[in-house]
């Protein structure tokens, strides 16, 4: 774990840039936007890059002028929940590759270590965990409330409002930490999870209407496509909390949510209960993940990638 050394290239050079993961989610923004107020207490120029639109429901994680307006030389690059380089998009080759300092902080166990210096913790619930600790101990950067309200989003996201199996004894001290300084939980939590448009109901009833299973109902998938979207006038983006409704079905273990985003354009999220590493699974198509929660892009026919991913999984189960 390079923690220490990412600790130190921060104190030693003056500008740092944070690169989060395309189809950004509340850990990887959250995380990111700590750590961008820390880095300017310290006095330092930050700016997040990220090669995708911010979801209006996570606007409140980010000051706009946390966002870099162009890309400009930084010292060094921070991949933030970047579990592997082709999740940064096109902020690899634009940002990550031409930083002469290159670190990464992430959770994914599936993350094989492409920076210089890296601080994998696939023990940790949420890059937002991991972040905490880093502000707070290596930087020495006081928890400001500004600061605990971004990790508590970033943490109680990642274990699905402290309910998932990645959820420890130390996630709830951490949160019981970033609680105490007065931030508004209710608020982060009806936000994240409760708040909805009366168009991502009727989608999610459209979905459930034309749930697929498979593996004598073990396997279930849900599916959404451009059409759908369309109809409800509605972004990807707005669809995410699909992901879990397929594995909260009374005897499925693994949920599949594929989202049809072109024609050979397959992203697929792939979540399981209990005995299913779907990480693994994620990987062997050339994805990845955790082992309850991974996903993939497949470049195949809709049909084509729902039979890959169902054989890939009846081979593990
Ligand atoms: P989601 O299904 O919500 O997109 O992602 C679930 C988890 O798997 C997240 O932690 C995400 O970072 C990771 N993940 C999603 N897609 C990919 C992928 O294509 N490759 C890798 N390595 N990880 C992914
Ligand atoms: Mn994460």
């Amino acid at each position: 774990m390079d923690m220490l050394k990412i600790a130190d290239a921060v104190k030693q050079n003056s500008s740092i840039a944070i690169i989060i993961h395309v189809n950004p989610d509340s850990d990887c923004l959250g995380s990111a936007s700590a750590l961008i107020t820390a880095l300017r207490c310290m006095g330092k120029k930050a700016h997040i890059f990220v090669d995708s639109p911010i979801p209006g429901r996570l606007s409140f994680l980010a000051d706009e002028d946390y966002f870099a307006s162009g890309a400009d030389d930084y010292d060094v690059c921070i991949a933030v929940d970047v579990a592997a380089e082709y999740m940064m998009g096109s902020m690899k080759e634009k940002v990550f590759d031409k930083s002469p300092v290159r670190c990464c902080i992430d959770h994914h166990g599936t993350n094989k270590g492409y920076a210089q210096y890296n601080c994998i913790d696939p023990s940790a619930a949420a890059a937002g965990e991991i972040m905490y600790v880093f502000i707070r101990d290596y930087l020495k950067v006081e928890i400001t409330a500004d600061i605990a309200l971004r990790l508590y989003a970033a943490i109680a996201s990642d274990t699905g409002s402290f309910q998932y199996s990645n959820t420890t004894a130390r996630t709830h001290i951490i949160a019981s930490e970033l609680m105490a300084k007065g931030i508004d939980a209710p608020f982060v939590m009806r936000t994240l999870f409760e708040r909805k448009r009366i168009e991502q109901l009727k989608l999610r009833a459209e979905v459930i209407e034309n749930l697929k299973f498979y593996n004598d109902g073990k396997i279930c998938v849900a599916v959404v496509d451009n059409d759908m979207l369309s109809r409800y006038k509605m972004a990807f983006e707005e669809a995410d909390d699909i992901a879990g409704l397929p594995r909260s079905i009374i005897g499925v273990e693994v949920g599949v949510y594929i989202k049809v985003k072109g024609p050979r354009e397959i992203k697929a999220s792939l979540r399981s209960n209990e005995y299913v590493d779907v990480s693994s699974v994620a990987a062997s198509l050339g994805g990845g993940g955790h082992i309850r929660a991974a996903g993939v892009t497949i470049n195949a026919s809709q049909d084509e990638a729902e039979k890959m991913i169902i054989d890939a999984l009846e081979k593990v189960m």
